[in-house]
C-alpha cells in the first residue's frame, strides 16, 4: 500500500485535499494523471453500461435535492455508522470495524442496543488502533449525511437541513416517471448515473479506498416483480465480465461476497470484492431491492408511481436491481493490478501495467537528445500530429532511460523517439512497447496507423 500511496503522489495521480494546510482528513485531489484514469474509467463504464445496451439510458441529476427525499430513502433515521471514542486519545472508531479486527461480526446495520451488547462482551480484547488502550465510551450510531444550509437564510437551518446527497441513485428513482415519460423505454430498463456523492465516514483511513467526497457509477433496472431475481441474475454476470474483459483485472484478485444481514426489504444482496493491499474487500455492490425504493418515494410524495404494462394494461410498482461501485475504488483496484516490480539488467523497474485503453497517456513522443535542433524539430511534428487522436506527451528531459523510467510509473503503452537515422537516414522512429520494452522501427509515415492498430 505505501508503495502505491507513493507513486501516486509522487507521479500526478493522487494528492491529499489540501496540503499546503496540512491536509483535510479523508478527501484527497486527482492529479494531471489520475483526472485522466478517472475520465477513462468512467468513459469505459459509461460505454458498457449506457452506450453498448438499448434498454439503458443516462440521467445526471442534481447533488441537492428536496430533503424529504432522504426521509422517504430512509437515510435519516437509518443511515449511521456505529461510532466509539477512545477515552485515553479521543479517536473515533468505528465499533463494527474493531469487531471484525478480533474476528467478531458485527456491521453498521445493527441497531445501537445490539451492537452495544456485543461490544461489552468483547470489548476486553479490542485495542485502540492509535495509542494501544483499551478504554471505549458507548457506541453511538452516527448518522452520515452531510448536511448543508442550502437555500435557508437563517441561522437556524440545522434544524431542517439541506443535505448533499449520500449516493447517487435516489436521482434515478425519482426521475423514473420522467424518463418513462420522455423516452421510449419499456420495462424491463435501467437507468446509469455518475456523479458526486458525500458521506460523514467516521474513520477513513486507506487512501481513496474511503473517502467522505466521492464519485459514484451507479446503475438501477427496473423489472417485472416475477423478472427481478432472472434479471438478477444476469446483472451478477454482466457485472463481472466487465472487470475481467473491459478492465482487465486479474480473476484472482475478484471474488463475490454475499450478504449475510439483508436489510429487511432486499431479496438478495452481493459485493464483488477486489483483493486491495489490505485484504479482499468491496468494489462493487449488485443488489435486489424489490419495491422498496419507488413504494417510499410514492408514499412521502404521493405521486402514484406505479408502472402499466403496455401490452398487457397490467399496473405495478416495478422492482429495482442495482449495481454500484466508486470510481476511486475502481482506481485504487486498477492501479494495485497493474503495478509490478521487475528486476531488468540488476536494476528494479516499476511498471503499471495499465489495459491500454485505460493509460492516462497513450503515447509519449522524445527527441533523443534535448540540444540537437532538428531531432526536437522532427519530434514536436510529430507530437503535433499525433495529438488530436491520441492523450499524447512531449518530453526531452533527462537521459532517454530516465523519460522511459517515467512513463512505464505512469504506464504509458508506447513511447516514440526521434533520433539520428530519423532525421539522416531513413525516416524512422522508434516505437518501444512498455510491457516487453522491444523496441521496433516504424516508418513515420505510417506512425499513426501502427499506434492506432496497437491502441485497438
Ligand atoms: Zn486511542
Amino acid at each position: 500500500m505505501d508503495k502505491i500511496v507513493s507513486l501516486c503522489k509522487r507521479r500526478g495521480f493522487v494528492f491529499p485535499s489540501s496540503e499546503i494546510y496540512g491536509g483535510f482528513a479523508s478527501i484527497y485531489d486527482f492529479g494531471p494523471y489520475g483526472v485522466e484514469l478517472a475520465n477513462n474509467i468512467k468513459k469505459a463504464w459509461w460505454q458498457y453500461m449506457v452506450q453498448e445496451r438499448e434498454d439503458i439510458v443516462g440521467l445526471d441529476s442534481a447533488i441537492f435535492m428536496h430533503p424529504k427525499i432522504w426521509e422517504a430513502s430512509g437515510h435519516v433515521a437509518g443511515f449511521s455508522d456505529p461510532l466509539v471514542e477512545c477515552k485515553k486519545c479521543h479517536a473515533r472508531l468505528r465499533a463494527d470495524h474493531l469487531l471484525e479486527d478480533i474476528g467478531v461480526f458485527a456491521d453498521e446495520k445493527m441497531g445501537e442496543e445490539e451492537i452495544n451488547k456485543i461490544f461489552d462482551e468483547h470489548k476486553n480484547k479490542a485495542k485502540c488502533p492509535h495509542c494501544g488502550q483499551q478504554d471505549f465510551t458507548p457506541i453511538r450510531k452516527f448518522n452520515l449525511l452531510v448536511k448543508s444550509n442550502l437555500g435557508n437564510f437563517t441561522d437556524d437551518w440545522n434544524k431542517e437541513p439541506c443535505y448533499l446527497r449520500g449516493e447517487t441513485c435516489q436521482g434515478i428513482y425519482v426521475n423514473y416517471k420522467n424518463v418513462l415519460n420522455s423516452t421510449r423505454v419499456k420495462i424491463p430498463f435501467g437507468i446509469a448515473q455518475i456523479g458526486k456523492a458525500f458521506r460523514n465516514e467516521i474513520t477513513a483511513r486507506q487512501f481513496i479506498f474511503r473517502t467522505r467526497e466521492f464519485e459514484q457509477m451507479e446503475m438501477q433496472y427496473f423489472t417485472h416483480p416475477n423478472e427481478e431475481m432472472k434479471e438478477y441474475e444476469k446483472l451478477k454476470n454482466f457485472r463481472w465480465q466487465y472487470y475481467i474483459e473491459r478492465l482487465g483485472l486479474k480473476k484472482e484478485n475478484l471474488r463475490w461476497s454475499k450478504h449475510e444481514n439483508l436489510v429487511f426489504y432486499a431479496k438478495e444482496a452481493y459485493d464483488i470484492e477486489y483483493r486491495f493491499p489490505f485484504g479482499f474487500k468491496e468494489l462493487e455492490g449488485v443488489h435486489a431491492r424489490s419495491n422498496y425504493d419507488l413504494t417510499q418515494h410514492a408514499k412521502f410524495s404521493g405521486e402514484d408511481l406505479s408502472y402499466r404494462d403496455p401490452k398487457t394494461g397490467e399496473k405495478y410498482i416495478p422492482h429495482i436491481i442495482e449495481s454500484s461501485v466508486g470510481v476511486g475504488r475502481t482506481f485504487l483496484a486498477i492501479i494495485t493490478d497493474a503495478y509490478t516490480e521487475e528486476e531488468v539488467n540488476g536494476e528494479t523497474r516499476v511498471v503499471l501495467k495499465i489495459k491500454k485503453d485505460l493509460s492516462p497517456i497513450k503515447v509519449a513522443v522524445f527527441p533523443l537528445l534535448k540540444n540537437k535542433p532538428a531531432l526536437v524539430d522532427k519530434a514536436r511534428e510529430i507530437f503535433n500530429d499525433l495529438k488530436g487522436d491520441f492523450m499524447c506527451e512531449f518530453d526531452d528531459n533527462g537521459n532517454i532511460g530516465k523519460r522511459y523510467r517515467r512513463q512505464d510509473e505512469i504506464g504509458t503503452p508506447f513511447c516514440v523517439t526521434v533520433d539520428f537515422d530519423t532525421i539522416e537516414k531513413d525516416n524512422t522512429v522508434t516505437v518501444r512497447d512498455r510491457d516487453t520494452m522491444e523496441q521496433e522501427r516504424v516508418l513515420m509515415g505510417d506512425l499513426k496507423q501502427y499506434l492506432k492498430e496497437k491502441l485497438a
